[in-house]
């Protein structure tokens, strides 16, 4: 947990670091009673957009700067620390001159490069605490170039929001989770504090509470959560926001484990354990590389009778049947697709590389 970071911005964390409030502020009376439902418990800051990017025009569109001074006023009577979405240069000047205490970029500004450069260049100049969410499309590069873009541009205080990736492939959860990235945007850059967004990952609310929990396991440093004071007349993301208590009551249910114990049992099972894993891994890699060798063979004696590199039908057969046999050995049917996708991408680039090499 980075918590003394997150200190160090100037935003609190008590039991966790936690953002949460309404998806869209709709009304003073609205704000005013989020924040005092919400400065009851520990939160870190108040989050309500006030410019929304809707996928149609015509939808709840935000009720723009005016809600701006409604926050300002939860602020001045709650002292909750108070951030919104910017999108462009107009909203970041707004925000500045109000003094927001954070502010995040959402996940279709954080998608494209050009206005995340004139958001950096807005931004020049001042310190104030930036979260960028992760780009609609799954793609780690433009997620780091968007935070690159904020570091250059003189910030210091630049943390991360996974809300999850748009995908056709995902049925559960509105944005697949798709949890590699985020794991790998903290193996590239490990100083830069990561929360979890699970309301924009799950569409609804009642998947909220298993997303948040997977988020801890994974050691994400706090949480963004929608929180409306009456959800389905929300006038957006109706679907998946919590109520005040339902979001203290899923807060309070969760189980913060820790990267290491001291245990010296736990230390002793868990190396034991991870020596099987290190044995197996290396099994897995000769496996691999014998598989390959068979392929190039086989790569080979195609380009010798002109025949092609790739063969649907024989690849749609070993699709099945790997599928039906990782089923029967408790492999999820997506994590062997995945699996065997990956080996057949290789297996055709060495047949590939051989065929230009002859
Ligand atoms: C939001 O936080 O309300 C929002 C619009 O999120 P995202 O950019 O993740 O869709
Ligand atoms: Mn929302």
């Amino acid at each position: 947990m980075n918590d003394a970071i997150f200190k160090d911005w100037g935003l609190p964390v008590r039991h966790l670091f936690l953002a949460a409030g309404p998806c869209s502020a709709e009304s003073e009376t609205q704000v005013l009673e989020t924040a005092r439902a919400l400065a009851k418990h520990d939160v870190s800051f108040m989050r309500a957009g006030i410019w929304k990017p809707r996928t149609r025009p015509g939808s709840f569109e935000g009720v723009g700067l005016k809600g701006l001074s409604w926050m300002d006023r939860a602020r001045s009577e709650t002292g909750l620390k108070i951030g919104t979405e910017v999108a462009d240069p107009s909203h970041v000047e707004a925000c500045l001159e109000y003094g927001l205490d954070v502010l995040w970029i959402g996940a279709r500004t954080s998608t494209n490069p050009f206005s995340m450069q004139a958001i950096a260049d807005a931004l020049k100049g001042s310190d104030i605490p930036v979260f960028v969410k992760n780009p609609m499309s799954a793609d780690i590069g433009l997620w780091m170039g968007a935070i690159e873009r904020l570091i250059n541009a003189g910030l210091t205080k630049v943390g991360a929001i996974h809300r999850g990736f748009s995908s056709t492939l995902e049925m559960r959860y509105r944005n697949a989770p798709n949890w590699k990235l985020p794991i790998e945007l903290k193996r590239h850059m490990p100083e830069i504090p990561m929360i979890c967004d699970p309301s924009h990952i799950c569409g609804k609310s009642e998947l909220i509470s298993l997303i948040a929990q997977e988020a801890m396991d994974l050691l994400f440093d706090g949480l963004m959560v929608e929180v409306h004071l009456d959800p389905p007349r929300a006038l957006s993301d109706a679907e998946q926001q919590l109520t005040p208590p339902q979001f203290f009551e899923m807060i309070g249910n969760l189980d913060l484990p820790h990267e290491q114990s001291d245990s010296p049992s736990f230390i002793s099972q868990i190396s034991e354990l991870r020596e099987g894993i290190d044995e197996l891994d290396s099994h897995l890699l000769e496996l691999l590389s014998q598989r390959m060798n068979i392929v190039r063979e086989m790569g080979r004696i195609k380009v010798e009778q002109n025949v092609s590199t790739l063969q649907p039908n024989r690849w749609q057969k070993i699709l099945e049947d790997r599928v039906g046999k990782g089923e029967a050995l408790e492999l999820s049917r997506d994590f062997v697709l995945q699996l065997m996708q990956s080996v057949h991408e290789e297996a055709i680039r060495q047949q590939e590389a051989s065929r230009t090499e002859g």
